[in-house]
């Protein structure tokens, strides 16, 4: 075998020295990061670091980082798993099912199952290069779960993958054709999202490149501006006509709901399911967004972890929550962020940020530029995006998945859980860790 390095291994060894270097001379790198990342207590270094070794190796880190919470001082990163002692856990000979149903309406449409209780964040062409997008396609299609194309178009690149990639209609309506809405098993009907409540989309012109502009059918090198909200939707009945239209155009499709956590998401999510979505999901304060600004991001919408019980407690009273799927989405970095949310009274979760750590991201919060990503992640830039290939950057994104799927197994063993929709609203099983809020 030939000893010369790819361009890929030159990149993958350079990324890990310099994560193992520990952070600490990042600005004088050639990277050029700013130093953002350094007061980033949700995602600390450590984690990045761990969820970079996850996606490397597949598996939790076997030095003692810390790979299942940050250290904000409050959120998830208070909350902790009672497990039980081990003579109770359950047995390593019963397998453990870590398998969704999607759809739980019991209306006649497919039901889809993935085999874990989470799927792919919405990134859309233009906030993330195409390379980034068919890593995160491919990702879930060997995984046997879902990623979700945003709201910026449906690149042909992904028609492969089109079981797995859900579609998204957003209020811009980007890219959004009959054809894309009958390709996808699962219509996405984004009507906010909580890093920027109340404030729509905005790519930045220096983003909007020929191929942008054209998915986007707009100007190319001008910003796109997403309104909110849907102009076209100020009630349930008119989300129920949203919806209808969807069924109209492609009948066999599931209907996925996004909305943020705003006070009355309770009454949203009632509103949500009469009007007849499949899944709703909650997208809370935190998420991560390179267009938001940190006014929105950190004021704004309820934190995840206090709107999911919300949600949660109201359908239970309505007699309606085994008949629609919760997702909870914002701020969660790890399986264990996911697995709380569960026990809080999710049925899972969206992963999206970790993807990004998973492929290099470092959190140095450059997304917007069009050359701003060193990692050639966030860019649209046609010779930068090569930085992230599809074969490597999937098959990082799979480990993560994987190392993920394995601490759902563990930690439902050591919960004496057979399954991890067991789970749901367990908050029994959570403990709150007062040692770890900040004085
Ligand atoms: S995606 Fe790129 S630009 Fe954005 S935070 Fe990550 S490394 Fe920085």
């Amino acid at each position: 075998m030939s000893k010369k390095k790819t361009a890929e291994q030159k990149i993958i060894e350079k990324h890990t020295e310099a994560l193992h270097r520990g952070f600490q001379d990042w600005p004088t790198l050639e990277f050029g990061l700013p130093p953002t990342m350094f007061e980033d207590k949700r995602w600390t270094p450590e984690l990045i670091l761990s969820t970079w070794i996850q996606a490397q190796t597949g598996n939790i880190p076997d030095n003692g980082l810390e790979y299942r919470i940050g250290d904000s001082g409050g959120g998830f990163d208070v909350l902790d798993f009672n497990f039980l002692p081990e003579e109770q856990w359950t047995p390593k000979n019963v397998k453990i099912d870590t398998s969704l149903v999607l759809n739980k309406r019991n209306d006649g449409l497919a039901i889809i199952t993935i085999p874990v209780p989470f799927y792919g964040a919405a990134m859309s062409f233009g906030s993330i290069s195409l390379n980034t997008m068919l890593s995160k396609a491919m990702a879930a299609y060997m995984m046997g779960t879902f990623s979700n194309t945003g709201e910026g178009g449906y690149p042909d690149e992904l028609i492969p993958y089109k079981d797995h990639v859900i579609t998204q209609v957003a209020t811009g309506l980007f890219g959004v054709k009959e054809e894309t809405i009958q390709r996808a098993r699962i219509v996405d009907l984004k009507y906010a999202q909580a890093a920027k409540p109340g404030l729509g989309g905005h790519l930045l012109g220096d983003k909007v490149t020929l191929a942008v502009a054209e998915m986007r059918e707009s100007v190319p090198w001008i910003s796109a501006l997403s309104p909110f909200p849907f102009h076209s939707v100020y009630s349930v009945e008119d989300h129920k006509k949203h919806i209808d239209w969807i069924k109209q155009i492609n009948p066999r499709a599931l209907v996925s709901t996004k909305v943020s956590t705003t006070i009355d998401i309770d009454m949203v999510a009632s509103g949500s399911y009469d009007a007849g979505t499949h899944v709703l999901n909650i997208d809370g304060g935190y998420g991560g967004t390179g267009a938001a600004p940190d006014i929105a991001k950190k004021n704004i919408a309820m934190p995840t972890e206090l709107a999911i019980p919300r949600v949660h407690k109201h359908l239970v009273q309505e007699e309606t929550r085994n008949n629609i799927l919760l997702i909870a989405s914002g701020g969660i970095r790890t399986a264990y962020d996911g697995l709380k949310a569960i026990a809080l009274g999710a049925d899972g979760w969206i992963i999206g940020t970790a993807e990004l750590v998973a492929i290099g991201c470092t959190r140095c919060a450059n997304c917007e530029r069009g050359r701003g990503c060193p990692f050639g992640i966030t860019t649209t830039d046609p010779e930068l995006s090569q930085l992230i290939t599809p074969e490597w950057g999937s098959q990082q994104i799979l480990n993560l998945y994987k190392s993920h799927e394995n601490q759902i197994i563990d930690a439902c063993r050591k919960l004496g859980l057979t399954k991890v929709t067991d789970l749901r609203g367990r908050t029994d099983l959570l403990k709150y860790c007062p040692e770890r809020k900040h004085k």
